[in-house]
């Protein structure tokens, strides 16, 4: 396997940074995960924005351009021959030393990792996810702030944790208030009464791809589509619900803490809804 590393392709063995590197001494960095279906990026503008937005927002100068960038990502993806494939596009603030100061970090660290997409087991969109919400809160906005897409994410890893050890696939974070905020690696929607309801993601939530690439396709099918505070409460009432991200794309929820969505089977719209998102991977997307 070959890695993109600050500007050249190196061989898995030896891609490796400094243990002075500041993204892995403090998660002082950014990242995104995108996916490519048959030779076609998907959605590789909207993922390249928030990497920009994510790098302004921690004061990270960028060391490549978007056209770099996306010279760099084609030709990693063609050097592993993936027509198919994830792809991880990290940056961190380099190697400084001991301190914080990242004044002391004179060039950030860029790596491109693509491979094998990791499917979620068939079973889960059939059945869907049994997850719970989690007592860990989502960041506060105006601590950290969920739309920054940092290499800090622990708050998520102490989610995640959570579902572990309750034996369930996922938990659901909510803000500080007690509104549904997202997922630890997906954004969250409900169905009911035949129309879809989504955190804003000023609650605290990282504005997906995959979400916003749901509510186009939604609204194109004239469901209506609403931005609203959700309680835990409204997802337990729901008719369906469902995860969206890069990795999950469409995931139903059919079980909530101890409450059955639905009729526990992965819903009606939910899988118009994944059949449509599949259909657009195939058709649109930055060719290579
Ligand atoms: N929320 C969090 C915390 C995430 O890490 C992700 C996945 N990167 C998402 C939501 C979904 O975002 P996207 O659809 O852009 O993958």
């Amino acid at each position: 396997m070959k890695i993109f590393l600050n500007g050249k392709l190196v061989d898995k063995s030896h891609a490796t940074v400094s243990v002075f590197d500041h993204g892995l001494l403090y998660g002082d960095g950014v990242f995104e995960g995108i996916r490519s279906y048959g030779r076609l990026i998907f959605k590789l503008d909207e993922h390249l924005d928030r990497l920009f937005e994510s790098a302004k927002a921690i004061e990270l100068g960028m060391p490549m351009t978007r056209d770099e960038l996306t010279k760099a990502v084609i030709k990693t993806l063609k050097a592993n021959k993936l027509e198919d494939g994830y792809i991880r596009l990290v940056i961190t603030r380099g190697a400084g030393d001991l301190g914080l100061d990242p004044r002391k970090c004179k060039a950030a660290t860029v790596f491109i990792i693509t491979d094998k997409i990791m499917f979620y087991p068939d079973e889960y969109y059939k059945r869907g996810l049994h997850v719970i919400i989690a007592k860990t809160k989502r960041n506060l906005k105006d601590a950290l702030n969920p739309q920054i897409k940092s290499l800090n994410y622990l708050n998520n890893i102490l989610g995640k944790i959570e579902a572990i050890k309750a034996g369930k696939e996922e938990a659901i974070m909510l803000s500080n208030e007690g509104y549904v905020a997202e997922c630890t690696g997906e954004n969250i929607f409900i169905v009911k009464d035949g129309m879809l309801f989504t955190p804003p993601p000023d609650i605290g939530a990282l504005k997906g791809v995959t979400r916003l690439a749901v509510i186009g396709i939604a609204k194109k099918d004239k469901i209506t589509v609403k931005e609203e505070l959700i309680k835990p409460e409204d997802l337990y009432a729901a008719d369906e619900c469902f995860l969206t991200g890069t990795a999950a794309e469409i995931v139903s929820v059919t079980k909530i803490d101890e409450h059955v969505i639905g009729d526990g089977r992965s819903g009606k719209l939910t899988g118009k809804l994944l059949k449509e998102f599949r259909k657009l991977t195939k058709t649109e997307g930055v060719k290579y």
